[in-house]
């Protein structure tokens, strides 16, 4: 006899696997040596008494029935192979489904067969896990912050979150079914269709931020609120095959808020805090993107003169206040594409494309005679504080690149300025 426990002994039925040993008698009948309760349960034999074993299958099950299992059985001691087969094989919805393993013990001269079996649960079970896992799934797409869009292989939205319905102020009911462009500004619609296409094509199965290039130059990705507002977002979308037909879904966050900041950050980076003017980097991106070119181009270095004692007669506040009429004027010098930046401290700096040297030494000289005559006008805040500038003048030489070679030359000219007197412009 086994070791396995007999049917008094229960704690296999406490568990639901079910486990019985066959053998066959002189005749090649089956008979059980041994099986739990949970094996009578599955076979549908209630036993009043305890069973003797061994016995025979036959008095268990009469006339030749559960051929399915006589036939894995057969099947096992042939061959020595391990046999599988699920009972019952049709099943209504809340019948339990076993899993059974026939396990011939020594393989193909087998004198017994090992069978072990696991229940699934009834299908009421799965039904309702999967309602539960449903639920789930959907309480934590509706709670996530970010919009969450799901679209089929035909590019129709087939999922809709709430952050999703407030970032493109649509309801769900409004969109699902409709095309995935109506969330698309109208400039990026055509090409979204190739991206989507080209991207089902391809191996990857995620895509951070689909669009560089291909979408806008600017790197950026942009969503269409219900009003035509135009949103600045983060994307990123995977694909799934779903019994072989590919879905996308995009999480996508909104970063209008961190755009305005990018914007601002880039602006302050580029400007002058004090005068609003673009600042030196500013100025010298600008000078040597020209110098990339054939442009004729001047330049000038401005610098107020004795602006020291402007600070020491009248207070530091007052020369700020110097400081904001000058960037006001020199703003206002007519010169279509020029540029006028604080180069640092009393001294500015323009960049006058397509201005010649004779043209670049009215320009300066008008200035200074601005400053010198007040010809401005500004409510002082104390009274008006009389200044004059010193202006080096320089014309790019032909083919010349170097900004900063340009710049000394401009600075040298401005030195002669200062030494020639002051309140005159001098060319380098
Ligand atoms: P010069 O005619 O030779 O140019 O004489 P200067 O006094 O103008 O030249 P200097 O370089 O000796 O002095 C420049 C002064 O500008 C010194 C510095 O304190 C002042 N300055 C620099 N930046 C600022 C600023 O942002 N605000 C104010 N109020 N003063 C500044
Ligand atoms: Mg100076
Ligand atoms: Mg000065």
């Amino acid at each position: 006899m086994s070791g396995l426990p007999n049917t008094t002994q229960e704690p296999a039925d406490g568990v639901t696997i079910c486990v019985a040993l066959f053998a066959r008698d002189a005749h090649g009948a089956f008979v059980i040596n041994a099986c739990n309760d949970a094996f009578l349960a599955m076979a549908g034999v209630a036993h009043a008494e305890p069973l003797s074993f061994p016995f025979l299958f036959d008095t268990l099950i009469p006339d030749h029935g559960w051929s399915a299992l006589r036939e894995k059985l057969n099947a096992g001691f042939t061959s020595g192979d391990v046999q599988e087969l699920a009972h019952p094989a049709m099943r209504g919805a809340n019948e339990p489904l076993w899993r059974l393993t026939l396990k011939p013990l020594g393989g193909a001269d087998a004198k017994e067969i090992l069978l072990t079996g696991f229940v699934n649960p009834p299908k009421r079970d799965l039904t309702h896990a999967l309602e539960v896992s449903d639920s789930r799934f959907r309480a934590v797409v509706d709670s996530a912050y970010d919009a969450i869009v799901t679209i089929d292989e035909q590019h129709n939205i087939t999922l809709f979150n709430r952050a999703a319905e407030n970032l493109f102020g649509y309801r769900s009911d409004e969109v699902l079914g409709r095309r995935i462009e109506t969330l698309l500004p109208e400039r990026f619609r055509a090409n979204h269709s190739r991206n989507v296409r080209q991207f089902a094509d391809s191996d990857k199965m995620n895509l951070r931020s689909i669009t560089p290039p291909r979408m806008d130059e600017s790197n950026s990705v942009y969503g269409r609120h219900r009003d035509g507002r135009i949103i600045p977002v983060e994307i990123a979308i995977s694909k799934i095959k779903v019994d072989g037909v590919i879905e996308f879904t995009a999480v996508i966050r909104d970063i209008t808020e961190r755009a305005q900041l990018m914007e601002l950050l880039r602006k302050q980076a580029a400007t002058d805090a004090l005068t609003g003017l673009p600042n030196r980097r500013e100025f010298l991106d600008f000078v040597e993107k020209v110098l990339g070119t054939d442009q004729v181009l001047s330049v000038f270095i401005l610098d107020i003169d004795y602006f020291k004692k402007i600070n020491d007669s009248h207070g530091h506040d007052i020369g700020d206040e110097v400081l904001c009429v000058l960037a006001q004027v020199g703003m206002s010098i007519p010169h279509a594409s020029k540029l006028f930046a604080r180069w640092g401290g009393e001294e500015f700096v323009a960049a006058l494309p397509g201005a010649d040297a004779r043209l670049a030494c009215e320009i300066a000289d008008t200035l200074r005679r601005r400053f010198e005559q007040q010809d401005f006008e500004h409510a002082w805040r104390v009274k008006p504080i009389p200044f004059t500038v010193s202006i080096g003048v320089v014309t790019r030489e032909p083919g010349e690149s170097d900004v900063d070679a340009l710049m000394r030359r401009a600075d040298r000219a401005l030195y002669q300025a200062k030494e020639r007197g002051r309140n005159r412009v001098e060319v380098g």
